[in-house]
This record gives C-alpha cells, sequence and structure tokens, in this order.
C-alpha cells in the first residue's frame, strides 16, 4: 500500500497537528535509534516501519541511531546486524549515528549543568541512594553530597573523566527535585564510572552516560522533531523535556517524545535479553536459527520483507500493550510467497509406487507449470517414471468416501501427469506399507488434451520419481514456546515454557530441478507448504526450512483442544 492511501495512525495524527500549527514540512526528522546490545526482532519491525514510514509519508529523513552508552553489553557483530536487518526490511537512513559521537559534547553540556547548580557529584553507594529515592507516596531524601561547590563538582566530575576512581564511588546526577511525583525526577543519574573499553570510543572515556541524559540531547544534536518510543518511556518525558531545557539554544527544533505501545508475538519472546538467553542456553543454534523471533531469524527461516512489513502495517501501532498471534505474521508470509514462490514437488515421508504397467526403460519429462498465480513464472519438466514417491500419509489400504487421496482399488491424479489406480501393496513385518503397486491410464496424461486427461478424479497427489529424485534435509520447525505468552507468568520462569520439539530434521525427496536451487530461494512444495533454502545447504547437501506450512494447522489443533 502506498503510504499516502493509508489511514493515518496517531502518531501520524500528531504530525498533522504539529503542521497544521506552523511547523515546517521541511523540518520533520525522525530517527530509529536501537542499542546494540542484541538483534532486531519483529517487536523492532514495527518500531522501523514506523519511523521510517513517517520519512517516506513526509519526504523526511530518518537517522539510524546506535544508543550505545552501555559498554558492558554491546558489540560491533550487533551493530552490523542492524544495519543488514534494516537494510533488507527495505529502508534507507538518512546518517548513520551513534550515541557515543556525542560523549564530548554530553560531557561539555554536563560541565555546563554543573556550572548552573544543576549537577552535582555524589559519592554515596548506590544502596544509599536507592534508600532515599523514597517512594511514590513518600518524597525522597536529599544526599549529603547534594550541596557540594561548583568548584568541588567540577574538580570531582573531572577526576571521574580521568580514570582516578573506581566504579561505583562516584556518580553525577542531574539536581532537580527529590520530592518529585515523578520518582525519576528525582536527582536522576547522568554518569557513572565504567572501567570498559567501547566498541567505537575504545578506552577515551570511563564515565558512561545513562540513557536518559542521552538519548533526548541526541535527538537535539540531529534535530529530530519526533522521537518516538515505546510505553515504558512514558514517565521519562519530563525528565526528557528538562534535560532539553538546560541546553536548547533559541531557533533550534526542539524535539518531541512521543510513547506507543510495544508490540508482543504469542508464543515467543521479543526482548533482546530473553533471546540472548536462549542463544546463550543453546535452546537455539545462533540469533538466527529459524524460530527466533528476530529479523534475522525470519529471513533464514523464508520470511519476506515485504511479508514483515505488511504485517508490521496491518497491526499498525497502538496505545495500549497487547498480544498478537503469530498465526497473523504466517498469514502475511503465506500471502506473499503464494504469489512469488515457484511450486515444486517434494515428498517429505515417502513410499514407493510402481507403475506395473510403465516401461521399465521409459522417463517421460512432463511439463509443469511453475506458479499459477504468476504467468511469466512459465513452465519446467519433471521426470516421470515407473517407480515415484508419493507421502505414506497419500495411501491407505482402506479408507472412506471422505477420502480422496490413494486406496486400494481407488485411482488418484498424479500432479502434472496421469491417473494411477492402486491394485496392491506390500508391508513390512510391523505392518508398514513399503511399496504400492499402481496401474496408470497412458491416456490421462495432463495437458494433452484427450477426453482422459480431462476426466475429473477426486484427489491429486504429488510425486516424484524415484531415480531422478535428490535426497535433502528438511528442517520442520514448531512453535519455540508451548505458551501464549511465556514471560508473563509471575510463577513461572520464561524458559520453562521451551518447546522440546521445536525442530525436527528429516530426509525428504525433491524434484530434480531444485538441484542448483540457491540460499534464501523461495518454493512451495505442493501441499505442504512454503519452504526456502537455508545457509547451511551445500550443492552437495540441500538444507531447506520449512517457512510455514500451507494452511495453519496450529489454529486447528488448538480448536479442537
Ligand atoms: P529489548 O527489550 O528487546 O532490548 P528495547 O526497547 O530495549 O527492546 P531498543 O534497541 O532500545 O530495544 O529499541 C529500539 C527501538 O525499538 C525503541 O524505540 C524501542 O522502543 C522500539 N521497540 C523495541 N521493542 C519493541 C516492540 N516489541 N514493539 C515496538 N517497538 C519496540
Ligand atoms: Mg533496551
Amino acid at each position: 500500500m502506498s503510504e499516502e492511501k493509508k489511514a493515518l495512525n496517531f502518531i501520524e495524527h500528531i504530525v498533522e497537528e504539529d503542521l497544521s500549527k506552523g511547523f515546517p514540512k521541511k523540518q520533520l526528522r525522525f530517527r530509529f535509534p536501537p542499542e546494540p546490545n542484541g538483534y532486531l526482532h519483529i517487536g523492532h519491525a514495527s518500531s522501523i516501519c514506523l519511523n521510517f514510514g513517517l520519512g517516506l509519508r513526509y519526504d523526511s529523513p530518518v537517522n539510524l541511531r546506535f544508543d550505545d552508552t552501555n559498554p558492558a553489553k554491546e558489540e560491533k557483530e550487533y551493530v552490523d546486524a542492524i544495519k543488514r536487518d534494516v537494510e533488507w526490511l527495505g529502508y534507507v537512513w538518512e546518517n548513520e549515528c551513534y550515541a557515543s559521537d556525542y560523549f564530548q559534547q554530553l560531557y561539555d553540556w554536563a560541565i555546563k549543568l554543573i556550572r548552573n547548580g544543576k549537577a552535582y557529584v555524589d559519592s554515596q553507594t548506590s544502596e544509599e541512594m536507592a534508600t532515599q529515592k523514597g517512594t511514590p507516596t513518600e518524597p525522597g531524601v536529599n544526599s549529603p553530597f547534594r550541596e557540594r561547590s561548583v568548584e568541588e563538582n567540577l574538580r570531582l566530575f573531572q577526576e571521574m573523566k580521568d580514570g582516578k576512581f573506581p566504579e561505583g564511588s562516584h556518580v553525577l546526577r542531574a539536581k532537580i527535585d527529590m520530592a518529585s511525583a515523578n520518582m525519576l525526577m528525582r536527582d536522576p543519574i547522568m554518569y557513572r564510572v565504567l572501567h570498559r573499553p567501547h566498541h567505537r570510543t575504545n578506552t577515551d572515556w570511563c564515565i558512561y552516560p545513562m540513557y536518559d541524559w542521552t538519548h533526548g540531547e541526541s535527538d537535539y544534536i540531529e534535530q529530530v522533531s519526533h522521537s518516538l518510543c515505546t510505553l515504558e518511556f512514558a514517565p521519562h518525558r519530563e525528565l526528557y523535556d528538562w534535560f532539553l531545557d538546560q541546553v536548547i539554544e533559541d531557533n533550534k527544533i526542539r524535539p518531541k517524545q512521543r510513547e506507543f505501545a510495544r508490540r508482543n508475538l504469542s508464543h515467543t519472546v521479543v526482548s533482546k535479553r530473553k533471546l540472548l538467553q536462549l542463544v546463550e542456553n543453546n535452546v537455539v543454534s545462533g540469533w538466527d536459527d529459524p524460530r527466533m523471533p528476530t529479523i534475522s531469524g525470519l529471513r533464514r527461516r523464508g520470511y519476506t520483507a515485504e511479508s514483515i512489513r505488511n504485517f508490521a502495517d496491518t497491526i499498525g501501532i497502538a496505545k495500549r500493550e497487547n498480544l498478537v498471534d503469530v498465526s497473523l505474521l504466517e498469514f502475511h508470509v503465506r500471502e506473499h510467497l503464494n504469489k512469488i514462490a515457484p511450486r515444486v514437488m517434494a515428498v517429505l515421508d515417502p513410499v514407493k509406487v510402481v507403475i506395473t504397467n510403465y516401461s521399465e526403460e521409459n522417463t517421460e519429462w512432463l511439463k509443469a507449470e511453475n506458479n499459477p498465480e504468476d504467468e511469466s513464472a512459465g513452465y519446467r519438466e519433471v521426470p516421470f517414471s515407473r517407480e515415484l514417491y508419493i507421502e505414506q500419509d497419500d495411501f491407505k489400504e482402506e479408507a472412506n468416501r471422505k477420502f480422496f487421496r490413494l486406496k486400494l482399488g481407488g485411482e488418484v491424479r498424479l500432479k502434472n501427469g496421469y491417473i494411477i489406480k492402486a491394485e496392491s501393496c506390500t508391508k513390512d513385518s510391523e505392518g508398514k506399507v513399503t511399496e504400492i503397486q499402481c496401474t496408470y491410464d497412458p491416456k490421462s496424461k495432463s495437458g494433452s488434451g484427450t477426453e482422459e486427461s480431462l476426466r475429473k478424479v477426486k484427489g491429486t497427489l504429488h510425486w516424484v520419481s524415484v531415480p531422478h529424485a535428490i535426497k535433502a534435509e528438511v528442517r520442520l520447525y514448531d512453535r519455540l514456546f508451548t505458551d501464549e505468552a511465556p514471560d508473563a507468568h509471575k510463577d513461572k520462569e520464561f524458559m520453562e515454557f521451551v518447546n522440546p520439539d521445536s525442530l525436527q530434521i528429516i530426509t525428504a525427496y525433491v524434484e530434480p530441478s531444485l538441484k542448483d536451487a540457491q540460499i534464501e530461494e523461495h518454493f512451495q512444495f505442493q501441499r505442504l507448504g512454503y519452504f526456502n533454502v537455508d545457509s547451511d545447504s551445500t550443492p552437495e547437501k540441500l538444507v531447506f526450512n520449512r517457512t510455514v506450512p500451507l494452511r495453519d494447522t496450529w489454529a486447528r489443533i488448538q480448536e479442537k483442544s
């Protein structure tokens, strides 16, 4: 959908209102501000689509800003992954910015606050400070260091910066109001000592600015007009504004913080901290494990950027948190892949069919349509021979009238091929069918134009020719968590809900046209679902992921139980 045609969301209404009050459109500027402490997840996609969507709607610049103020948790690997993911989602940022680029400016402003009597060095322990914080209904207590002289504060802050003090010995605090009804306004910490190298500034700094002090000032430096964040920051808005008041100059844009609700997806967790636990405990193979709700995991699983954007657009943004069912995400990927994924045949759980009246020497190359939804996708040829694989599930010795697949004495059409009839079958000692003997109707070939080719039989099965089939590894995925909201339980840890059966690896047979399938290529395995080529795949050993089955079996299982 083009940006103009969509209904306005409430954030866009705020922007429209500002424009109608005379805010110049060309001064609109947005940013997406991830902290590089993990990979982006599907929740971030909402924020990315919101901010970059605004950029597209108003033809305004959008910065990608790394909020990199905590060297203990941040890494270059994450910066690179975030850039890759935003780019892959199809967005172009104006500037690549880093809060760490503003460390000097932030430091200079901190000095200004000290000089103006708006900040002081507190030399208490964090426990002492915590006891003085008060409660929402009781005011806090002033620190004994609150009335230090400007000179002493300047000297101590300088020494903090010069590395003279160990971690935890001193902090710089804003001097606001220990009795404020907003606990965040009770002299919040602006700087702490951290003797940690930073992935960009290395050992240049051993004091690091806190989020609240950094975020608004970074917005101001970049002249961001609308700074959009999730609801948990609503109480921070007062502080955001207070910090801006300390530095704002005439004729500059004053950034405006507005909040929207976090998006949560069912049967998973969307928090980098929790996703990191899954990685570190080897519950998954990495951040891009196809079961992960990360952008890179979804991509590897076979999700398209378009399907993720459409999903984010459909759920839109909200003022209140809620849980979005993962089947909605699956709906969007099915819808997109239905349009673009070539159809191929693959058998996941094979049983052999022998067509007894078909010559042993013969192979026919049958014409098969690549995508009925897209004529330009053209045709390919699939080999047909005397021995074929079909799915175990598609055969029963005996079955009632509602079973439209193959049964003894019954007929089905083989997709793109002939009508066959099951005559007999062979079983092993456990009663499992190992081979089905069939006959075929030579005149019934699909597309041959004969009366028999038009003959309707109830079922059509997919199949592959035994001598031509390629063995491939197929990875079938299920929900990573058995619970709808694994991290919403007061008495249980989300890790307790990890689904032990979220990955099943099988060997399948695929048609030979897939021989040169490339990593990330999408296919519809007919009657089964959408699959893509995993990054572990090699020309010697193809590996496919099941992106999503054709139908939402999960929803049906849920209904039954
Ligand atoms: P996490 O808890 O996963 O680390 P975060 O909010 O700390 O999330 P940031 O890197 O700070 O992660 O997020 C960058 C931007 O994305 C922020 O503006 C944040 O509000 C937004 N965001 C993060 N998670 C979600 C979510 N689930 N839904 C919508 N927006 C989100
Ligand atoms: Mg965070």
